[in-house]
């Protein structure tokens, strides 16, 4: 077993691994920002050390810092978190030739799927579906051209390299597509280093579907399930739910297959998540994997029991997964609301003094968060302070359950986004589970202000 974890990162998510350690036995380093002395993280831990000052490149990013951390205080493995260096191939390469355990998948595994132009390659030998489109690399603006006549307009030119929503441009015809092309290549370049461009074709009326997988260094790759992640504002999630309202369970066969396929493909070990379109026919594509923990996994966690912070940290070590597929059964449904610091509406960012925080509770209610009361929340991160996840026997009563858990939250002296939730849980549409991607966006556009 694991003897100390350093955990590179900070807020819920360095909570929730701190707590997983605790509960497994493992002591934990917490590595914290000059502004984030007094964060929780840093408090939990059995052990904090300062890397540096607020700006993440010099702190969260810092690996001199992070791995000296890792030296001073005899640690044996390194969890990354979300973000911050936890898709970085490069930094798992160090963290493993120093001598520590890195909890996540291969830095091969990672190269792979960080490129999306490499990793579309690999899908389809595995024979997971794809956005009709180049699949490879498009040269130039002729070229795309060709592809845009095979798939039809509109299509989407995106970079290889890109993350995070951006480096994606759409267009709906042709005499659109050699600026917008030169235009991706261009931003592409200046953004991320690398003007590799492909072409996929665009999907008007999606939902983001994503499948869990976890796999062992013994070859095992399970699924646990999809998340419905359809609720987003700006290609950020704001609620994501499981399982999804919308699949029916011969798709969720097909499509939590294709998720293990994929995973299987570069030999996956860890938690990931393969993502996915679906059109509303329930046809699905790939997207891209993320190679690491992400903020919803909570909702996987509730409908399958399994804890996948635990198995992280069991799998990093070596220990084969100690379920097979047919063990993993699906129960009832979760949903989770992701509360930020910022306005619910106009979303400008709301960091500040909490003068009091109270977490909602009861029955099936799960609050992961690193707020208390008398906490500063920095304005240097990401606004994300809270995430309330409910469970109940059907999504109705899970829904009515999450709104009440949202009415008792409290947290006076910023602003969250508390309202946009209770506005959306009681949204007719949202209720009958009848949206895809563009929902959110179009509704926030018609909410009386
Ligand atoms: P990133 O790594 O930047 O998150 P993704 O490839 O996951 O990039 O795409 C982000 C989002 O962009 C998707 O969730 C979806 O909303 C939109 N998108 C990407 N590809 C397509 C497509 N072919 N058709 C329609 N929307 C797309």
């Amino acid at each position: 077993m694991l003897h100390k974890v350093l955990i590179a990162n900070r807020g819920e998510i360095a909570v929730r691994i701190i707590r997983a350690c605790k509960d497994l036995g493992i002591g934990t380093v917490a590595v914290y920002s000059e502004p984030d002395r007094e964060a929780m993280h840093a408090r939990l831990a059995d052990d904090s050390i300062c890397i540096g000052p607020a700006s993440s490149a010099l702190s969260y990013l810092n690996i001199p810092a992070i791995m000296t951390a890792a030296g001073l205080t005899d640690c044996d493995a390194i969890h990354p978190g979300y973000g911050f260096l936890a898709e970085n191939a490069g930094f798992a390469e160090i963290v493993i030739e120093s001598g520590y355990t890195w909890v996540g998948p291969s830095p091969e595994s990672m190269r792979i799927m960080g490129d999306k132009v490499s990793a579309k390659q690999r899908m389809k030998q595995a024979s997971v579906p794809l956005v009709p489109g180049s699949d490879g690399a498009v040269a130039d603006a002729e070229e795309a051209r060709r592809v845009a006549h095979l798939a039809g307009f509109p299509i989407i030119i995106k970079a290889s390299a890109g993350g995070g929503g951006r480096g994606m441009k759409v267009v709906h015809s042709e005499p659109r597509l050699a600026s917008a092309f030169s235009m991706c290549q261009s931003e592409a370049k200046a953004a991320f280093g690398d003007d590799t461009v492909y072409v996929e074709k665009f999907l008007e009326e999606p939902r983001h579907v994503e499948v869990q997988v976890l796999g062992d260094s013994h070859g095992n790759v399970v699924h646990l399930y999809e998340r419905e992640c359809s609720i987003q504002r700006n290609n950020q999630k704001v609620l994501e739910e499981a399982p999804s309202p919308f699949v029916s369970e011969e798709t969720r066969q097909k499509i939590c297959a294709a998720g293990v396929a994929a995973a299987k493909s570069v030999n996956y070990v860890g938690a990931g998540t393969v993502e996915f379109l679906m059109n509303p026919d329930q046809s699905f594509y790939f997207i891209e994997m993320n190679t690491r923990i992400q903020v919803e996994h909570p909702v996987s966690e509730w409908i399958t029991g399994i804890d996948l912070i635990e198995w992280q940290l069991r799998v990093a070590d070596g220990e084969p997964l100690a379920f097979n597929q047919s063990q993993i059964k699906r129960k009832g449904h979760a949903i989770e609301c992701r509360i930020n610091a910022e306005h619910p509406f106009k979303f400008t960012p709301s960091p500040g003094k909490v003068e009091l925080y109270h977490a909602p509770g009861g029955r099936s209610v799960r609050v992961d968060s690193a707020l208390y009361t008398g906490y500063t929340i920095p304005p240097y991160y990401d606004s994300m302070v809270a995430k309330i996840i409910t469970h109940a026997r059907s999504r109705k009563k899970c829904i009515r359950r999450m709104q009440r858990a949202i009415d008792e939250l409290a947290v006076l002296g910023v602003t969250t986004n508390q309202e946009l939730h209770k506005r959306l849980l009681a949204n007719p549409d949202f209720q009958r589970g009848d949206f895809n991607i563009h929902f959110l966006e179009s509704w926030l556009k018609q909410l009386p202000r």
